[in-house]
């Protein structure tokens, strides 16, 4: 299985990603790098078997959808994506916490052949792996689905304090709802995945053993979670601009309106990315820590 089986997902990856992340680019999805960046984590991730690949997608094309759904309104507010699209720190503070734990899982999955690993292991990194995704999705459905509407964000450690559309930590009633529809999607998807992987005897997803029901409850839960954790995150150590011309608080060190932003707190090395690498990677650590138990 091993040699074989590698160079075989590697090049099903690539036939699939290279046209996906060919049209994102063109349609103005993803920037040059973020492409790149995208097709390298979806080697990683096809390593854990097309299921997985099959759920990436999913997180990346209702993503990419809701991104550029009601786009006036976000541009209105200075809320938007930039128009070039996600460039590579981008993807990586989406997807690298959830392609880490594929790699590790691909690793033992290529291992099992020869040294079986505790199954418990598998199961874990299995679940973490999920559970970033989870964790990105809801964020994105968050963030996107909240500043398509006129409501007027609150900041989530100081809910009496309200703060422009687009803040780091600032939520809406809409934006939370759309979290948990965002992390329950990709839960549910995975569970349907996995019944079918163990009905039809689908590999690898078959050999992962877990309580099937508490697995999706984890990882709708943890996915979250996660999403919450990264409003705070969002709220109190990323660093935060202010733009004088529009008098607005922002997380760029230019505004959009091309004015030079001042410092205005928050540490400077926790971009937008790292607050969501910081909560992809406790939500998922969480998760295996969790499965270890319940699963
Ligand atoms: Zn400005």
């Amino acid at each position: 299985m091993p040699a074989e089986y590698i160079m075989q997902q590697i090049l099903l990856a690539l036939t699939l990603s290279i046209p996906i992340g060919y049209i994102a680019y063109k349609r103005h999805g993803l920037s040059l790098s973020g492409a790149i960046t995208a097709i390298i984590i979806a080697i990683a991730v096809f390593l854990t078997g097309w299921q997985t690949f099959l759920i990436f997608l999913v997180f990346f094309l209702s993503s990419t959808l809701l991104t550029k759904w009601r786009y006036m309104i976000k541009e209105k507010k200075q809320a938007a994506e930039v128009g070039r699209g996600r460039g590579w720190k981008q993807v990586i503070g989406a997807g690298g916490i959830a392609s880490f734990f594929a790699l590790v899982l691909a690793v033992n999955l290529v291992n099992k052949c020869y040294n079986p690993e505790p199954p418990y292991l598998l199961k874990g990194f299995f679940t973490a792996m999920l559970a970033a995704i989870a964790t990105s999705n809801a964020d994105t459905w968050a963030v996107e689905i909240g500043a398509a509407f006129n409501k007027e964000p609150r900041l989530i450690t100081k809910p009496w304090i309200r703060v422009p559309a687009g803040t780091s930590g600032g939520v809406t009633l809409i934006g939370e709802l759309a979290s948990i529809a965002g992390s329950l999607l990709i839960s549910i998807v995975a569970l349907i995945l996995y019944w079918i992987s163990h009905m039809y005897e689908l590999f690898p997803w078959n050999i992962f053993i877990v309580n099937s029901s508490r697995l999706v409850l984890v990882v709708f839960i943890f996915g979250w979670l996660g999403e919450i954790l990264d409003s705070i995150v969002g709220a109190t150590l990323q660093v935060k601009y202010f733009c004088p011309n529009c008098r607005k608080l922002t997380d760029k060190s230019i505004h959009k309106c091309g004015t030079k932003t001042e410092y205005y707190g928050g540490f400077k090395l926790v971009t937008n990315e790292v607050t969501n690498l910081i909560a992809t990677s406790i939500s998922s650590t969480l998760a295996f820590i969790c499965s270890l138990y319940m699963l």
